[in-house]
């Protein structure tokens, strides 16, 4: 899913968002109507309507209208509502006829929140508790209307399991990771269903843990019934969804570490949940930091203390870099990490420390008469000093 942005001119922000605001939490919606992400914040942001959101998303895109640090008017509890003062507003678009654009934008929704989560720190203790939740929950209105209809626990699984994906940190299961041990009786499986469920034991009497989507082939360990204990440690899937793959060995990624040292800055195109997963993902950022190396395992390199994921060489695009030689130029789309030691925005404010300490994309290097001591970090919509950026 791509986020872009087009964004409210600040001479509307008396309309549209007249108070600054430091996000605690997320109000998801749908717009009842069948336009697409762009088309609804178009129309938000050219009327005079007090009427705003911060996204619309739909089955391609995340399109941002307001800034993340000045509230929007969707939550319906008031000017002074805990919606509307300090939740960032999702519109899932499509709801009006539903179908596979809407379910697909409901996904993107889901991803969108959860990349929202991993940049403002919020655990999944927050989902469907006060700070992610409903327009419903706000303010007693029947929204987001369908997926209300479809069953609300069904979205939040969604988010808390593209979080677990994004964040590389599995749900909380009962069980440790596994060691993978070889033996005979490991085979390879390829999914054949859209969406099939892993749980923490072989059963459909066991939680939900994870979700595989990819259609892709993975390696059963051990198997109980039908039922078959992935891995990479994730939990037990069921079988009857798969087929199974002849050959039998699995395909294991170089194990090597190639010279690379903790500390390294590297260009990533995928990401794996654990040291030992063969599933390789989508990142949701486009560098990292080796953090650790666990020499012999699938993905050697953990990045970023776990907040990104492992990666193996497969994953590194690019040349190298390494923090010691890190220069301060910057360019646009790099992404950087904002430092605990940041105290002040180049506009003055004070940086809440929850900010810190994550990584973000240049959006524009400052020059000239514009902040050219700093850079725009994208997500944060706020220049920050190069000095406090690496
Ligand atoms: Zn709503």
């Amino acid at each position: 899913m791509e986020i872009v942005q087009l964004l409210c001119p600040s001479s509307k922000y008396g309309i549209k968002g007249p108070y600054s605001m430091a996000p605690k939490g997320i109000t998801i919606h749908n717009t009842a109507n069948d336009a697409s992400a762009k088309n609804e914040i178009s129309y938000m942001i050219t009327n005079n309507n007090q009427v705003s959101y911060h996204y619309a998303v739909d089955d391609v895109r995340a399109v941002q209208g307001m800034p993340l640090d000045r509230n929007a008017w969707h939550a319906g509890d008031g000017r002074s509502g805990y919606g509307n003062r300090n939740t960032i507003g999702i519109e899932i678009c499509y709801s009006k006829s539903g179908g596979d654009r809407f379910l697909k934008a409901e996904q993107n929704a889901a991803e969108l929140t959860a990349r929202l989560m991993l940049q403002y720190g919020w655990g999944v203790d927050k989902v469907n508790a006060k700070e992610i939740n409903t327009h419903q929950s706000r303010s007693g209105k029947y929204c987001p209307h369908r997926t209300l209809d479809m069953g609300i626990g069904r979205f939040w699984t969604m988010v808390k399991n593209k979080y677990a994906e994004l964040s590389g940190k599995p749900l909380p299961t009962p069980t440790p990771e596994p060691t993978p041990q070889p033996s005979g009786d490991s085979y390879l499986v390829k999914v054949t269903t859209d969406a099939l469920n892993i749980r923490n034991g072989a059963g459909t009497n066991y939680a939900v843990t994870g979700c595989i989507r990819d259609k892709g082939t993975y390696t059963i360990v051990e198997t109980q019934g039908n039922w078959g204990r992935l891995k990479s440690g994730a939990g037990w899937i069921c079988l009857d969804y798969t087929q199974k793959v002849s050959g039998g060995n699995t395909p294991t990624p170089e194990p090597t570490t190639n010279g690379r040292k903790v500390g390294d800055v590297v260009n990533i195109n995928g990401v794996y949940t654990s040291s030992m997963s063969t599933n390789k993902l989508k990142p949701a950022v486009t560098s990292g930091k080796i953090t650790k190396i666990v020499n012999g395992a699938n993905n050697p390199y953990l990045l970023n203390d776990g907040n990104i994921g492992w990666i193996n060489e497969s994953c590194i695009v690019g040349s190298r870099s390494n923090t010691s030689n890190n220069t301060t130029s910057f360019s646009k789309g790099q992404t950087v990490t904002l430092k605990t030691t940041a105290s002040k925005y180049c506009t003055g404010q004070t940086i809440p420390s929850s900010v810190k300490g994550k990584r973000y994309t240049i959006m524009q290097v400052g020059s000239g008469n514009t902040h050219p001591d700093g850079v725009l970090l994208k997500e944060i919509m706020s220049w920050v000093y190069k000095a406090d950026v690496q």
